[in-house]
């Protein structure tokens, strides 16, 4: 086996020969362990949930949108492993609020009857979120940071759609053991991506159930939203730091290619975010500008206006950590929130 510090010189972290089935199939990727890419309608295609199975039933881990395509995947997983939706799933656990990871929750709870575990925080949020959303909290924050009003109320009618809740929702603690097949794997937060996620940490089998806190390819998205608590890129970092050392040897992402060097990809991920940081640095240098402005200059352009809104949230995040390090300067007058290098 190549050592992790041979890998690191030779070039980016590679994906995984494990789980390169087509999306809408099932593959088993370790022992007892099977990843399902579920189809979903936006420009991600799919992502994956993890069905174990275990001695009391399966545990089924993430569970796509609330959406046909991705629902006739999961019947036809469950048909191929030779287990029934409706009998043999003991236990749903969703490792954070996203439509893309909760959507189908309560489908998948009234079909098997297996309640639904998140992390005892990540249910209060998602009821704030889905139940009790303000959508023009969302619209204020996006035009205080510079979108215009007509763009950000058309794309907050697509973001912030209702989504319905599982009925029994049973609460995870962080630190907690959670049976996992033949293993036990460990709660462990994960904020930035969302402030409440969690991904699971099975240290017998060295595995990593990583959810969207690691991903290989795509750096998962780390925004300032009106819900998020202060300071997500700070978080983010701080939790990739204390994880870059965990015995593990196998990382089973949310989205994209599974891969085994999770020190190699956590040193690309940190790197990623410190060349980010310089290149919106350089955006404020001279005039000040909204989070909106510098996000227009350092994202591609094309994006939809959902796309836009991830890329200001995730500008607003990379500011936000300027100024917490002495970088930059937070302007405000009335209408607009503007950063200036220092
Ligand atoms: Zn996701």
């Amino acid at each position: 086996m190549t050592s992790k510090k041979e890998f690191a010189d030779v070039g980016p972290v590679a994906p995984s020969r494990l789980g390169t089935q087509p999306v809408g199939e099932v593959a088993e990727v370790a022992e007892g362990v099977h990843q399902l890419k579920v189809p979903i309608p936006i420009p991600l295609v799919y992502v994956s949930s993890y069905l174990v199975e275990g001695d009391g039933g399966w545990t089924l881990i993430d569970t796509g949108f609330d959406y046909g395509e991705g629902k006739v995947a999961w019947e036809a997983a469950a048909r191929s492993l030779g287990f029934s939706l409706e009998h043999d799933v003991s236990r749903i656990v969703v490792t954070h609020f996203h439509p893309d990871h909760l959507g189908a929750a309560r489908w998948l709870q009234e079909t098997s009857g297996a309640p639904v575990y998140m992390l005892d925080s990540e249910i209060q949020n998602s009821r704030a979120v889905w139940e009790d959303g303000d959508a023009s909290r969302f619209v204020d924050h996006l035009v205080r940071h510079g979108m215009d009003r007509e763009t950000t109320e058309r794309a907050t009618a697509s973001m912030r759609m209702s989504l319905a809740l599982p009925e029994k929702m049973v609460a995870l603690e962080e630190g907690e053991e959670l049976p996992l097949g033949p293993g036990m794997a460990r709660v462990v937060r994960a904020p930035g991506h969302a402030d409440h996620q969690i991904v699971l940490h099975d240290e017998g089998r060295k595995i990593l159930f990583a959810a969207d806190h690691i991903l290989l390819k795509i750096t998962p998205n780390v925004g300032l939203w009106p819900e998020t608590a202060p300071n997500p890129l700070r978080r983010y970092e701080e939790s990739l730091r204390s994880m870059r050392d965990l015995p593990v040897e196998l990382v089973l992402p949310g989205h994209g290619p599974i891969f085994h060097d999770l020190q190699g990809r956590v040193d690309e991920l940190l790197a990623h975010h410190e060349e980010r940081l310089e290149a919106m640095r350089r955006e404020i240098e001279t005039v000040p500008k909204t989070s909106f402005e510098v996000s227009r200059k350092v994202f591609r352009y094309g994006l939809s206006i959902y796309e836009r809104c991830f890329a200001l949230a995730e500008t607003l995040a990379h500011l936000d950590h300027l100024v917490l390090q002495g970088r930059a300067e937070r302007i405000e007058d009335q209408e607009l929130v503007r950063f200036r290098a220092s």
